[in-house]
């Protein structure tokens, strides 16, 4: 997969050098390219924004700059992202589906965010999705550049040493949140860990794991259990 970033601050997304985002850079599993935004300027200055048509408080993108740099950057095969707190919400499902693409650009706004005629046009185009990390206002799209190639690198066949470890997490085709998880030692600060899961016993230990996730889910995010379908439930946790 080949991801472009495009940002007036490259040097925050450094951290993509890290970690597994970074080994599958080195081994050739991601293509990830880092972009100044201000080396498609044309003016002495590297200007990148200009007061708001309409007036009002802040500056906002121009279109003319991402413009040259999208041209350049978008080929035929290329899904444009642009983060946007007014975009649609950004879940392990949108995650899933850009794992299967081939090519993403990822557009980072700051200030008042990006003239809306960037996206409008590339729609036209081609296919563009505006984002959202959550309900709530960043400086800029950078954190959320992060997130995105991080959630969709860790699904690239490869890129997680141990593909099991994919199955049961939050958010997975189960629909819950993962159940706790414990390891050594067997007490720490006068806490035990569940005896279950010292008994050794799989099927125990399964059905515990699976009360636990229902319960967890209930509790911190009962949105999540209104989208449970009844099929995939057996009678043990209708019971529950
Ligand atoms: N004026 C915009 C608004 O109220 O919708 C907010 C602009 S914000 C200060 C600057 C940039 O941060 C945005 O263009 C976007 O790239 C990024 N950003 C901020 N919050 C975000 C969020 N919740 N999700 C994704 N990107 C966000």
């Amino acid at each position: 997969m080949r991801i472009d970033v495009v940002s007036i601050f490259p040097e925050y997304l450094a951290p993509l050098d890290l970690s597994l985002v970074g080994k599958a850079r080195t081994s050739g599993l991601l293509d990830l390219r880092v972009h100044d935004l201000r080396d498609w300027t044309t003016d002495r200055h590297r200007t990148v924004d200009d007061t708001p048509f309409g007036g009002g408080a802040g500056m906002v993108m121009r279109p003319d700059v991402w413009g040259t740099a999208l041209d350049e950057l978008l080929d035929e095969d290329a899904h444009l992202l642009v983060p946007t707190p007014s975009g649609e919400p950004f879940t392990q499902r949108t995650a899933e589906a850009l794992a299967g693409e081939s090519h993403l650009v990822l557009a980072c706004g700051r200030y008042e965010g990006i003239d809306a005629r960037v996206a409008e046009h590339y729609r036209s185009h081609g296919r563009v999705t505006e984002f959202s990390l959550g309900d709530y206002v960043l400086n800029g799209g950078e954190v959320a550049a992060l997130v995105v190639v991080e959630a969709v690198a860790r699904l690239l066949p490869g890129v997680v040493g141990n593909p099991e470890s994919l199955v049961e997490e939050s958010h997975g085709a189960a629909g819950l949140l993962e159940y706790p998880v414990y390891t050594k030692p067997p007490t720490w600060a006068g806490l035990g860990v569940p005896d279950v899961l010292l008994s050794g016993h799989h099927a125990r230990i399964a059905r515990w794991r699976r009360d636990t996730a229902l319960e967890r889910t209930a509790a911190r995010r009962p949105d999540l259990v209104a989208g449970l379908r009844v099929e995939d439930l057996d009678a043990h946790d209708l019971a529950l």
